[in-house]
């Protein structure tokens, strides 16, 4: 069982007494709004409110994104308001809450279609405005993967696939590997049970056999990076973690023997120029494998990842791949954007920071941002001016709008509710009488904005697409579907 302890004991980054009293507050407020309230596992709602919490605390975010955390699930499921919390907490919070619980009415059903896949990415980012909002439908998720045990099957296999499809692409793109590797792995479990266990049993067998091997290695290089005087702040060994290793081994007939990164060390320098001469060290103590030192430092992912990597042979002519890379890489590695937050901070200094009035640096808003430009740019997109401050206006040419059950229409821009009608199902098309926008009535040929809920009023009893239709629809399929209907009546 949790306590609001765990969570504060929890955090990465020193919080300080204030910013310790705010988040107590909040988790009060959570724990009478969820009073009653179980899980299915029949637990206290209130230990998925600080599972949640101290999944963001644990990669470093500071006590108003903790605290948002905390009251995630409580205007969705409540009496207590946004409104409620605005008052209490002020609009900052409020506002991070409200965009969490606004994300999670998108019903992010997928189809197997990567294309479709990468649009509700793209949407699920976009809607968010706040990145602050995505980590935390992150942290909710991972603890909800976290106690999927409790769920019926065929629900652990659905959120699982939402997991492994839209979650932890996400987390990806966002460079925190903390939050992916422990979702994908979650995913793995559920949806490929067997070979999860095998990968599982092999990688610890690997690991046993592998451990003295590690150690050796990691006290040799110890001693000459030292005799170099080169400060290590860290050597440590690792496995890889159990999906991408099962995605490995897919690629090479399922031989463990191909898999040249399976154990690892880890090697934490103080600077980048520590980064290069330890792997001229390396490369001096050990044979390195042609063909796998890669750079990421001067060429790093298009997630922002940087790190030296080179395989080595070992004693026994064993393999085993080095990592090496400065601690503020290291961060970045496992908390990806979130690790701005910690820099940001610790470099203001926990004063500064007390009384600053917002959370937001501009400098990672950039980081943010670019992070997103790359992405586009990766999709062979055109890369065109798409930001205007933190909104993100991905789609020039394209829209989303919800059903009223919360699945998502892709629309182009300017599209009608008739258009919508007819992605939606031909026979609404056909059928469509009047149209509601966010609740309220709108002409047939009004433009549809982005995120709007648009429902459709349809005729039981007749079918009656016009030819007025025609002069407003943007949609090749209505467009169709109507001229179609038209020559049927012989209206054409
Ligand atoms: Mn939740």
């Amino acid at each position: 069982m949790l306590t609001i302890e765990d969570v504060i004991k929890g955090a990465k980054l020193n919080i300080g007494v204030h910013r310790e009293a705010l988040i107590r507050s909040a988790y009060e407020m959570a724990l009478s709004a969820h009073a009653g309230q179980k899980r299915k596992s029949g637990e206290d709602y209130i230990q998925h409110s600080l599972g949640t919490a101290l999944n963001l605390a644990k990669i470093g975010l500071g006590s108003k994104t903790i605290s948002a955390g905390l009251l995630h699930d409580v205007p969705e499921d409540t009496e207590v308001t946004v409104q409620d919390i605005e008052k209490k907490f002020g609009s900052e919070i409020a506002n991070i809450v409200e965009g969490v619980t606004k994300l999670g009415k998108i019903k992010l059903r997928g189809t197997k279609e990567e294309l479709y896949l990468e649009n509700l990415r793209k949407m699920f980012l976009a809607m968010a405005q706040d990145i602050r909002v995505v980590l935390i439908k992150l942290a909710d998720r991972l603890h909800n993967m976290e106690t999927l045990e409790n769920l019926e099957p065929e629900k652990q296999e659905r959120i699982a696939r939402e997991t492994l499809d839209i979650f932890a692409p996400i987390a990806n793109r966002l460079g925190i590997g903390e939050f992916k590797n422990k979702l994908e792995n979650l995913a793995f479990k559920y949806l490929e049970k067997e070979n999860y266990e095998y990968v599982l049993k092999l990688s610890q067998e690997q690991h046993e056999q592998r451990k003295k091997h590690l150690a050796v290695v990691s006290r040799e290089l110890q001693k000459e990076l030292t005799k170099e005087g080169i400060e290590v702040i860290s050597i440590t060994g690792r496995t890889k973690h159990l999906y991408r290793l099962f995605q490995k081994l897919k690629k090479h007939d399922m031989n463990f023997d191909k898999i040249y990164d399976l154990a690892g060390i880890r090697i934490i320098v103080p600077e980048i120029v520590n980064c290069y001469e330890t792997l001229g060290i390396v490369h001096r103590k050990y044979r390195p494998m042609i063909g796998r030192i890669k750079d990421y430092i001067s060429l790093p992912k298009p997630n922002g990842y940087q790190s030296i990597h080179t395989t080595i042979f070992g004693p026994e002519g064993r393999f085993l791949e080095i990592q090496i890379r400065t601690k503020k890489m290291d961060d970045e590695a496992e908390y990806g954007i979130a690790a701005h937050w910690i820099y940001s901070e610790e470099k203001k200094g926990i004063k500064d920071f007390l009384f600053r009035k917002k959370d937001k640096v501009p400098e990672k808003e950039l980081l943010w941002i670019k992070q997103l430009r790359e992405w586009q740019k990766e999709l062979g997109k055109d890369n065109k001016e798409f930001v205007e401050g933190l909104k993100i206006d991905f789609f020039k040419n394209h829209i989303f709008a919800f059903t009223p059950l919360g699945d998502v229409i892709d629309l182009p821009e300017e599209a009608t509710p008739i258009d919508f009608a007819y992605r939606v199902h031909s026979e609404i098309g056909d059928r469509a009488m009047s149209a509601k926008a966010n609740g309220k009535m709108v002409s047939l040929d009004y433009k549809i904005n982005n995120g709007e809920v648009i429902e459709i009023i349809t005729s039981r009893d007749y079918k009656n697409p016009s030819r007025d239709w025609l002069r407003f629809v943007k949609t090749s399929a209505a467009k169709s579907r109507i001229k179609k209907f038209m020559k049927k009546k012989g209206m054409i």
